[in-house]
């Protein structure tokens, strides 16, 4: 099992530290069998010696250069950092990254060895359109990426499901993942609004991975609290 905390724009240098230093505690005292990743905001970056898989949210597609507020692949190996989420829909829906420039930065990090969590999902929109839509839309979300890299994890997270509190339902996550399974052999996580009273039931459903989690993974109490009831 996989389980993933995104930070996104949350937690200082400080509490990161502090959060890390409470989950390897936790770790050390519980030896889940999960593998643990955790995506803090760049700033907190540092030479941890931890337990913990430290990611990236984000990183632009080059060693170095004139790209004025991105960080490449030398800020990361600085950190020695060799996990990115790519394709997050805050990224797509927010920040404006379409389908081409988000492919780059796939093809740059698979190529740097990099564990890709990969992210797709469809909108409330979409959604509305009936279950063919959302797939037709996903594999759009799909074109021009490796599904056979080795490192590749995709994390199946619909738009109107993240940071809402409102999850998709187990039959509708169980539908989505089995068509990503006839694409790829790489494990599927789900993401939107996993919480302690929903994890168990979210991935109990087949060919469920792990998940991906952002709000309820702030607190290192709740993540532990999932980690626990994941085991
Ligand atoms: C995410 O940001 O990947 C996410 C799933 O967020 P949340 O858990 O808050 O819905």
């Amino acid at each position: 099992m996989i389980l993933a905390a995104n930070f996104k724009m949350n937690h200082t240098r400080l509490s990161t530290k502090e959060y890390l230093r409470r989950l390897d505690a936790f770790l050390e005292e519980k030896k889940p069998k999960s593998d643990i990743y955790l995506f803090p905001p760049v700033s907190a970056l540092d030479s941890f010696e931890t337990k913990v898989n430290i990611g990236v949210q984000n990183a632009y597609p080059a060693q170095k250069g004139s790209f004025t507020g991105e960080i490449g692949l030398e800020q990361l190996e600085e950190f020695d950092i060799k996990n990115i989420i790519i394709g997050h829909s805050e990224r797509r829906h927010i920040l404006g990254e379409n389908q081409e420039f988000i492919t780059q930065k796939f093809k740059f990090f698979k190529d740097k060895g990099f564990k890709i969590f990969y992210c797709i999902g469809e909108t409330l929109e979409v959604r509305e359109g009936g279950k063919e839509l959302i797939k037709k839309y996903l594999g759009l979300q799909l074109e021009g990426i490796d599904l056979s890299y080795k490192n590749l994890v995709i994390a199946y997270e619909p738009v109107w499901a993240i940071g809402t509190g409102k999850s998709a339902t187990s039959e509708d996550i169980e539908e989505i993942l089995e068509f990503l399974s006839k694409k790829s052999d790489a494990p599927l996580l789900y993401g939107g609004s996993v919480k302690p009273s929903n994890i168990k039931e979210i991935v109990s459903v087949s060919n469920c991975s792990g998940a991906l989690i952002g709000t309820a993974s702030w607190d290192v109490n709740s993540f532990c609290e999932m980690i626990e009831l994941t085991n």
